[in-house]
């Protein structure tokens, strides 16, 4: 991690390891899936996936216990849904081994459970769900689905960019997943939409979890990120081929490079404006897919 001099941000990225291809965001025949873990975890292994979460509804996994498998690795989760004591509803994602979750519970008390057992909770799908953006800043979300692939196939509202924006706005270190959300059923049958890529030294549940906390993937619906460096002025990102390139950053705030003709970009190089609250990457491919850095920076201490 590089530390700029004068500032007191710290770079994120490290993209020195390996990148491994999850998805975060899986229901299996435990709730209402249509695969098994071993079926689900064998289709995704066929298509490059390095590890998998089982976020079931309301059910906490222990799927490395029920579903070993050598070709892909499992993340243990759960997700829940209900509503808060405003009324608003939610879906919320959490990943890490969890015990004693029930419906019961009610949501606030299952979400503070799941902090109190170190979960990181990553509200779903809020465009779907209904959310308002004060629904996705009242509970602190460690992270938000900027894209979700079940609900763009249900009625289109995939999409959470704009809730992560005023996440940002409210905390720069809010996280950025793209997830299936895979049911994996005949009327939800996508799958390989929306993933991350998590760069981290070696394919362990324990690197692969402190790499996401960190902020050390990226999120996206087809394009890559090789690599996502920074000098002390600029960051520099080596990527597959793609039409555009942004930095952005709050507000109207923003850089870009496109390509208008045939020529496709695979590098970029940007200043980063210190007083930018946030800044992140997005890159976008010729047929409309993005995919999206985490904010490159945090505040030290946070
Ligand atoms: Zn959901
Ligand atoms: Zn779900």
């Amino acid at each position: 991690m590089m530390t700029t001099n004068s500032t007191e941000r710290r770079f994120r990225y490290d993209t020195g390891g390996r990148w491994f291809k999850g998805n975060t965001h899986l229901h299996t025949t435990n709730s209402d899936g249509g695969k098994t873990c071993a079926e689900a975890a064998e289709m995704y292994a066929s298509a490059g996936f390095d590890f998998l979460c089982a976020t079931d509804h309301w059910v906490a996994s222990a799927v490395n216990e029920t579903c070993p498998r050598d070709d892909i690795l499992w993340l243990d989760g759960i997700e829940l849904d209900g509503h808060d004591e405003t009324g608003a509803r939610y879906h919320v994602v959490g990943l890490g081994k969890l015990t004693g979750i029930t419906r019961e519970m009610g949501f606030a008390a299952a979400l503070a459970a799941l902090r109190d057992q170190g979960a990181l909770t990553i509200l779903a799908h809020p465009h779907w769900t209904g959310n308002s953006f004060d629904d996705a800043l009242r509970w602190a979300f460690d992270g938000v689905e900027v894209y979700n692939h079940v609900c763009r196939w249900l009625n289109g509202k995939g999409d959470g960019v704009v809730y992560w924006s005023a996440m940002l706005q409210r905390n720069p270190a809010t996280l950025a997943f793209a997830a299936d959300d895979a049911h994996l059923r005949p009327e939800h049958p996508g799958w390989n939409g929306g993933w991350i890529m998590v760069n981290a030294a070696e394919r362990t549940p324990a690197r692969l979890l402190d790499a996401i906390r960190r902020g050390n993937f990226y999120a996206s619906c087809g394009p890559e990120f090789r690599s996502i460096r920074f000098d002390g002025t600029h960051v520099k990102i080596e990527t597959s081929a793609v039409q555009f390139v942004r930095l952005v950053g709050p507000a109207h705030l923003g850089q870009r490079l496109g390509s208008f003709d045939h020529q496709r970009l695979t590098s970029a190089r940007f200043a980063v404006p210190v007083e930018w609250k946030y800044a992140y990457l997005e890159i976008e491919d010729e047929h409309s897919r993005r995919a999206w850095s985490n904010s490159l920076f945090v505040t030290i201490g946070t």
